[in-house]
């Protein structure tokens, strides 16, 4: 009985050792050097110089982000290991040694760690393909901007760095899980998250006079609670469906009613099914709400991100990889979180998953994604590292069921775009008195 071919003599552990100081640096360069989205443009140069080090010939992207296929395609396609590459615009208050040097800029989404892991597998892989052991080809994806709405990923697909690629990983920070551990779940992992302004205008007037004119802070507040309100009561609340503000600005004096106030926020929702049906309730409530005040409401819906879904057979991948790297209580299973990521927008044309990396110290202090505080425990680095190469490795042998293309999600992102200014006004976009931004694509739910 002949047995099955494996990568199960390969140690990786051993393999990375002797570089591990290097990516470690490599990571701490990055989170000093933080870049914005498309403004990645070091972070790019650096990158590229590490992989032209280890021999490899990366591919510039337009503007920033970069690719590099290691082995060759044998016809079945290649096996994706994406990152992401930019920073946010926040203020740095780790109080590390390689804290952020540029002056509200900080990797405080954990991008520099991503950056490091797919360099680091990339390196183990070039190793192995040198070798001969690396079955199917693999392209690294360092991309831009996933920060910004709706996502560098975009800029990727219309580039054709996906073209040929199969199947594709990614791994996220996770600060609520422990080094040494890698959540994963199958289906939705990640929620539709888009952006939400409704700006209302009015003659305005003074406040003794309310009933003169229209009252505008007042309406403003009726939208601020009864749209999220109403929403919650017409949407099944299964959907998780929420609408949460974050700025709200309207007049100048305290006697005096303004003619124009505006209210922005997100709405995410854990179902595209429900994203959809919000998607067509929301004019109709805001309409409603506003209508008894007098004012005019303009609404600007634009799609952000739809749901990360992770694809099952893909999902077994990073198990099988996680149990033989990190051991059976490696793998956790990982929630749906409300969080949005472009990765989402590759898995509609692909199958894939996205895994979240532990990356909190045992017994130490959890710090949230986005705070300026956030930090994680570099041991995370190698933990990616071995888990994104083995599934590469293991890939290449089949240690699961080949992808078919077709099982991918049919979506049409090259249709979706941020709603440009000049749609609101079109005659087209203003429905009941009520202007709306429509979203141009839309996504069509796998499950
Ligand atoms: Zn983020
Ligand atoms: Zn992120």
């Amino acid at each position: 009985m002949g047995a099955t071919p494996t990568a199960d003599g390969i140690d990786l552990s051993q393999r990375l050792a002797p570089r591990l100081d290097r990516l470690i640096a490599f990571r701490r360069d990055i989170h000093a050097h933080p870049e914005v989205g498309h403004a990645e443009h070091r972070t790019t140069e650096r990158i590229a110089e590490a992989l032209k080090t280890e021999g490899l010939s990366p591919r510039l992207l337009p503007g920033t982000g970069l690719v590099c296929d290691i082995g060759d395609d044998d016809g079945s396609g290649r096996l994706g290991l994406r990152a992401d590459i930019d920073a946010l615009p926040l203020h740095d208050e780790s109080g590390t040694p390689y804290a952020s040097t540029i002056p509200g800029v900080a990797h405080a989404c954990g991008h520099d760690v991503h950056t490091t892991v797919v360099l680091g597998a990339g390196v183990l892989l070039a190793e192995a393909a040198r070798r001969g052991e690396l079955q199917q080809g693999v392209r690294l994806i360092f991309q831009p901007a996933e920060e910004s709405t709706p996502g560098g990923a975009l800029d990727v697909l219309r580039s054709g760095a996906l073209d040929g690629v199969t199947r594709l990983l990614a791994l996220h920070c996770d600060p609520a899980t422990d080094v040494g551990r890698v959540g994963l779940r199958v289906g939705p992992v990640t929620s539709a998250s888009d952006h939400v302004l409704v700006r209302l205008t009015g003659p305005g007037g003074h406040t003794s006079r309310p009933h003169l004119t229209a009252d505008l802070v007042f309406a403003l507040g009726q939208v601020i609670t009864g749209v999220p309100a109403a929403l919650s009561r017409r949407l099944d609340p299964r959907a998780g469906i929420s609408l949460v503000w974050g700025r709200a600005r309207a007049g100048g004096a305290a006697n005096a009613i303004p003619r124009a106030g505006v209210v922005e926020g997100t709405l995410r929702c854990l179902r595209v099914e429900a994203w959809q049906e919000a998607t067509g309730l929301l004019p109709e409530i805001v309409h409603d709400v506003v209508a008894p005040y007098g004012v005019t409401a303009h609404l600007e819906h634009t799609p952000g991100v739809p749901p990360v879904v992770n694809d099952e057979s893909t999902v077994v991948l990073l198990d099988l990889a996680g149990r033989f790297e990190l051991g059976e209580d490696g793998v956790v299973p990982t929630e749906q979180s409300l969080g949005g990521e472009d990765f989402a927008w590759y898995l509609s044309q692909v199958p894939g998953a996205l895994g979240r990396l532990g990356t909190r110290t045992p017994g130490g202090a959890t710090y949230d994604l986005h705070q300026g505080d956030f930090d994680v425990d570099e041991r995370a680095i190698e933990v990616g590292v071995r888990l994104l190469a083995r599934a590469a490795l293991e890939n290449g042998w089949g240690a699961v069921s080949p992808v078919v293309p077709a099982a991918a999600p049919q979506v049409a992102p090259e249709n979706v775009r941020v709603a440009p200014e000049n749609v609101r006004d079109a005659p087209e976009n203003v429905r009941d008195g009520v202007h709306v931004a429509r979203p141009v694509g839309r996504w069509v739910p796998d499950r």
